[in-house]
């Protein structure tokens, strides 16, 4: 006895961990298949193992048959409910209803036989069991058609859905194939016994314990979640069945009323706390079915900002050369190559061709922009230096600033470190700052300067451009890079402008991974722009 003592335990948890998962994944959801099927392998295994524990109890070699054949009517249940649960958790329960129907009346047959001679012929002594059940020729074909006949036919089904599946699925599956393959091979190491061969170890019914388990967790959909609520009822149903056992030896009734007493607090405690687990749960689920929701929202957004973006490039595009061209034509009507125009018709005619230049500038952003968006802007980067491109816009821009009386201060920094950049962009980034600065200017000036910070392991050059013009609202000061957005004080002063270039500029920048901000003490008090573009 005192041998079998390790045996009796593992039937007994096997027994208790098949009851608590059958019960509690069949109660979770009654009506679904794959939870009643789940349930009904769980019985299989409950009346196996708790029938293991009473025949390693019985000390006659009749009432010893009896049990091993109670336990094999668990046995012999076993293969078509598991073939059932899988075919269920495949969804292919319905498409094989004539498999499974079938795999019932060959079960069926077997019971019909469960406790004659021809299923369990005989107990004898093997290993240290004094009474190992012996086969009978017709729980051989049990084990050919049944055990592992079924088997095998719900493995290959379950290696075909792998294959075929993805993600959580393909995860659920591997799971399933391990623990059957665990469970129904450890379970097989009882059959040689039977058969009358003698093994060099023990049957390794142990290994059956891993397969309720790891099946209860590959069932649910969120894995770690479903561990979580079922180690949680599970432990709360163990304590319950010490508590009640406690009840049921209780020396006297005193010890009854107080023993009751704690399993009634102890159900309380747990109710609400598997009712916190299960609350914690559906809180996550709900979170991650609105990530989903917001990640198929924002792609939904990608999608159209993509299209939106490659209509105004389309647009642009067409609109360029019918507006060049007009702007060609009114500059020949303007430099009299139709002959002699009158005044009011030039004057007219001036108008025209501004606004054309102001179209084509529009348009010209436009394409810039959405070409940046669709990711097909060119950027040809190379080893530059900022302080060339600075001093080429300015040689540009001068004029203008002198003819609007207004200083223009640069000292062309010596000896700055290089940066890697696209020389083109970056003259047209830097242009519309010095260009807005002198824009919105009336009296003083811009002043120009570069340098070169070192802070921590980053190095940079940064650009600045500071000015004694309009000054920009605190509130403005970064809405003006988002693109439309002009300041109130100088829509009035220039209604001419659009309000595209800034978002330009940061758009190049961004690309450069460098950064571009201004400050402002408030309208009149001027601005100040920077651009900080990374060394090397
Ligand atoms: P636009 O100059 O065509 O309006 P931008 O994108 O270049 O377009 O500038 C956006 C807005 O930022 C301007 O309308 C103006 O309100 C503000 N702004 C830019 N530079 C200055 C500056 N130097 N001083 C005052 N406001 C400025």
């Amino acid at each position: 006895m005192a041998d079998l003592r390790f045996h009796i335990l593992v039937y007994l948890v096997l027994g208790l961990v098949s009851l608590s998962f059958g019960l509690i994944v069949y109660f979770r959801d009654r009506k679904n298949v794959i939870h009643q099927t789940f349930g009904l392998l769980n019985l299989g295994l409950v009346i196996w193992a708790f029938g293991c524990v009473i025949w390693l109890f019985q000390t006659n070699e009749s009432s010893a048959l009896f049990w091993t054949r109670v336990f094999d009517v668990g046995a012999t249940l076993i293969p078509v409910f598991l073939l059932h649960w899988i075919l269920a958790f495949l969804k292919k329960d319905k498409e094989k209803k004539n498999i499974i129907l079938a795999c019932y009346f060959i079960t069926a047959f077997f019971l019909l036989f469960s406790f004659s001679s021809l299923y369990i012929k005989e107990v004898k002594p093997m290993l240290n069991f004094p009474y190992w059940p012996q086969a009978g020729i017709v729980y051989i074909l049990y084990l050919i058609l049944a055990y592992f006949g079924m088997w095998l036919y719900g493995l290959y089904q379950l290696i075909l859905a792998h294959k075929k599946s993805g993600g959580n699925t393909k995860m659920q599956i591997k799971y399933i194939i391990f623990g059957t393959t665990l469970g129904l091979g450890g379970g097989a190491a009882n059959f040689p016994l039977m058969l009358g061969f003698t093994l060099p170890f023990p049957p390794l019914n142990f290994l059956i314990l891993a397969y309720p388990l790891i099946f209860a967790c590959a069932m649910m959909k969120h894995e770690l979640l479903g561990i979580k609520v079922i180690l949680t009822e599970f432990l709360v149903f163990l304590v319950g069945v010490l508590l009640l056992t406690e009840i049921f030896l209780a020396p006297s009734l005193k010890f009854i009323i107080y023993r009751s007493g704690v399993l009634i607090v102890f159900g309380v405690i747990s109710y609400f706390l598997i009712k916190s687990v299960l609350k914690e749960i559906k809180t996550r689920e709900q979170l991650q079915e609105l990530t989903q929701k917001l990640k198929k929202a924002y792609t939904e957004l990608k999608k159209i900002d993509l299209a939106k973006s490659e209509f105004i490039s389309i647009a642009s595009h067409q609109l360029r050369t019918p507006l060049t061209t007009i702007r060609g034509y009114i500059s020949l009507l303007l430099d009299g190559s139709y002959g002699k125009i009158d005044k009011e018709i030039e004057e007219a005619l001036k108008g025209v061709y501004q606004n054309s230049l102001r179209l084509i500038s529009l348009v010209s952003d436009l394409l810039d922009i959405s070409r940046i968006e669709m990711g097909k802007m060119f950027f040809d980067f190379k080893e530059i230096s900022l302080e060339d491109i600075v001093d080429d816009v300015i040689k540009d821009i001068k004029i203008i600033a002198e003819k609007k009386n207004l200083y223009l201060k640069w000292d062309k920094p010596e000896g700055l470190p290089k940066i890697v950049g696209d020389q083109q962009k970056l003259h047209q980034a830097i242009l519309n700052i010095i260009d807005n600065a002198i824009k919105y200017t009336k009296e003083g000036g811009v002043t120009i300067n570069i340098r070169y910070q070192k802070s921590g392991t980053k190095d940079t050059i940064l650009f600045e451009s500071s000015d004694t013009g309009a000054g920009i609202r605190k509130y403005e000061l970064e809405s003006i890079f988002k693109g439309f957005d002009r300041g109130d004080n100088i829509q009035k002063t220039h209604p001419d402008g659009v309000g595209l270039g800034l978002r330009i500029a940061e758009m190049i920048i961004e690309a450069h991974q460098g950064k571009i901000w201004a400050e402002s003490e408030g309208e009149g008090k001027g601005s100040t722009f920077y651009i900080e573009l990374p060394v090397g």
